[in-house]
């Protein structure tokens, strides 16, 4: 989404040139305002016990009724390891202490960084919340590879099986 007036002034927004990099960006024509367009900071997280990981059948789009790692975007000023935990706790019900930065990917369809985290619950029960059909464990063999929705969750959890279980 993109501005088309000036917040400050309501002028519509005109091309103009960025004198911090030259760039040509959206801004106000009595220099009030440039528009950057930057991108959304959103977590995702591979729970695991043991040999298992928890996915979560999406209910909403994109990707809807396909398998996700549990996670979301971002609060304003909110830590990636406190987004993880509410953000799991959320999806699945689960509590967690959050592991290490497995990777950090731009989206390709959305302008947003997602960083992964590996996580491991330490309290509650496996219960879907109204973002999800269905929350389940999945042992590490028998993952539901061509219904996982997004490329990037499934290369950082192919990466972290490799690395963990040599698989
Ligand atoms: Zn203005």
């Amino acid at each position: 989404m993109s501005y088309r007036f000036c917040p400050l002034c309501g002028r519509p927004l005109v091309p103009v040139r960025d004198s911090g990099d030259g760039r040509e960006r959206p801004g106000c024509p009595t220099g009030h305002f440039i528009h950057y367009e930057g991108m959304a900071a959103a977590v995702n997280a591979v729970v695991f016990r043991g040999e298992e990981v928890v996915l979560q059948r999406r209910a909403i789009e994109p990707g809807r009724g396909l398998w996700d790692l549990p996670g979301g975007y971002l609060e304003k000023f909110e830590g990636p390891q406190e987004g993880v935990i509410r953000e799991v706790r959320e999806e699945t019900g689960l509590t967690v202490r959050v592991g290490r930065l497995l990777d950090a990917r731009a989206g390709t369809r959305s302008p947003v960084l997602v960083l992964y985290y590996e996580a491991e619950p330490v309290d509650g029960e496996l219960k879907a919340s109204p973002e999800s059909l269905e929350v389940r464990w999945f042992h590490w063999r028998q993952l539901p590879w061509p219904e996982i929705a997004f490329a990037g969750a499934r290369e950082v959890l192919r990466a972290w099986i490799r690395e963990r279980f040599g698989g």
